[in-house]
């Protein structure tokens, strides 16, 4: 047995596999993989990209190697060679071919106001920017997959509906679809309800551009990532164009996301950060004009330097500076501009914020007594509650951990760190305490502001 072929070999696997699996996984996953060779006890495949190679590492290696050792006896490992030719073994047809004729369900309109034209290019967001219009002129070829990441408000959505108008534009019949990973989950959970899965597929098999958005509402939502990755393949494999965007930036992924993450991001990626005072002026003033409604540049000036984070807040802002210069119907001046803002003004998120929110937020959370988290109980209902709350007065206020220590009824700085170790470990587990996590952050800053 010593001499077989990797062709038989690898043939033979798969047809066992394929009688374990079934036939559908069997043609996505293993039929687009060929056998290279056996070196040193070592099977080397050839597979058209890293979400091949990943998969099967996954979910078959292990019984892959297993029927490799029934075969032939011989412990025989895998490798895998991503094939860098694949572009000439796919179709050279033009990508954007006619609509077939079961698949003329209605496409969603774009929001006509998310334009290139429409989006103020700057430092922050160029590559994406740039990327994304490359991606309409000759769209499934060089920049596919194209994963956009970036923080809330800062222009993804935009893009991904700037992509979707320009193609509608250059090439009136395509079909290029939007939908956020929360509607695609909604849809595919509601096929199977209805028994239409076959429609499902049909929808999202066939489309020339498929652009979703908001991908962290995929995980751990085991059943619909799998289908996800059929379509991503199914689309990739006959060049059609994939951009997918996601507000979790890969530092404060968990591991789970990251590899998630990691099969998809190997085509173009880019991300888009917070703008500079720059670009917050140009997108101030851009939006002022297309609004007709004249801003003082100091005005200008005030509110950019003010609201940094995030650009839907930098456009709310100008909406009810608006609304009151329109009252009034005078011209605005700084100190209007204080005065109307003063309570839509986001806090900074990176400014400390006060240990006594915090306490008290995290204790109404899990309906407890600010009391418990200072007391001496230790049960696990109150403990953890309380390590999720020095946790936050680690990363949230200035404090020292021996003040936090002090300010949980005088504990020791040392259970303040493990405390704060604790829930980082958690975090990196558990990507439903993350959520809970996030959430409960984001209304502490919202009190403070
Ligand atoms: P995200 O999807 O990243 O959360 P959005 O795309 O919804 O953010 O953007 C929030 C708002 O800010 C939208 O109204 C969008 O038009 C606007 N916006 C974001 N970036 C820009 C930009 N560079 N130029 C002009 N408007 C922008
Ligand atoms: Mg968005």
């Amino acid at each position: 047995m010593e001499n077989i072929d990797s062709n038989t070999l690898w043939s033979q696997a798969v047809e066992r596999l394929r009688s374990e699996i079934g036939n559908e996984d069997a043609e996505l996953w293993l039929r687009p993989i060929e056998a290279l060779r056996i070196e040193d006890q070592v099977l080397h495949l050839k597979v058209p990209n890293k979400y091949f190679s990943d998969g099967i590492r996954d979910r078959y290696q292990k019984r892959l190697t297993a029927i490799f050792k029934d075969i032939t006896s011989l412990d025989i490992g895998i490798d895998y060679e991503i094939s860098i030719d694949l572009r000439n073994r796919l179709p050279t047809t033009d990508p954007i071919s006619e609509p077939s004729p079961q698949s003329d369900f209605s496409f969603r309109e774009f929001n006509p106001r998310y334009t290139f034209a429409s989006f103020v290019v700057g430092k922050s967001n160029r590559l994406a920017y740039a990327t994304a219009e490359a991606i309409t002129k000759n769209p499934g070829t060089q920049f596919n997959p194209f994963f956009l990441y970036g923080g809330v408000g800062l222009g993804k959505t935009h893009l991904l509906h700037a992509i979707g108008n320009a193609m509608r534009q250059s090439f009136p019949k395509t079909r290029v679809l939007y939908t956020t990973a929360e509607e695609f989950v909604n849809e595919y959970i509601n096929s199977i309800h209805h028994r239409s899965t076959d429609d499902f597929r049909g929808k999202y098999r066939n489309l020339d551009c498929l652009l979703i958005d908001d991908l962290q509402f995929l995980i751990a939502k085991e059943q619909s990532e799998q289908e996800f990755f059929h379509t991503f393949n199914s689309l990739f494999d006959s060049r059609r164009q994939i951009v997918i965007t996601s507000d979790r930036v890969p530092k404060e992924m968990t591991p789970y996301e990251r590899r998630l993450v990691s099969r998809l991001e190997w085509g173009q990626v880019a991300d888009i950060t917070a703008p500079d005072l720059e670009t917050r002026i140009a997108i101030l003033r851009k939006k002022s004009e297309v609004e007709r409604f004249y801003v003082p540049d100091e005005v200008i000036l005030f509110v950019a330097s003010t609201v940094k984070t995030n650009i839907r807040l930098l456009e709310g802002s100008l909406i009810r500076l608006r609304a009151f210069a329109s009252m009034t119907g005078t011209s605005l001046t700084v100190d209007d501009a204080k005065e109307i803002l003063k309570d839509s003004l986001p806090h900074d998120v990176s400014a400390p914020v006060n240990i006594e929110t915090i306490q008290r937020l995290v204790a109404h959370k899990y309906s407890l007594d600010i009391k418990d988290l200072k007391g001496q109980q230790r049960t696990a209902q109150i403990a953890l509650p309380r390590q999720l709350a020095m946790y936050f007065a680690c990363v949230m206020t200035e404090l020292s951990s021996t003040d936090i220590g002090r300010a949980f009824g005088g504990r020791d700085h040392t259970t303040v760190l493990h405390g704060r170790k604790k829930i980082q470990k958690m975090l990196e587990d558990d990507p439903f305490f993350m959520e809970l996590v996030n959430k409960l952050r984001s209304d502490i800053q919202a009190v403070e502001k």
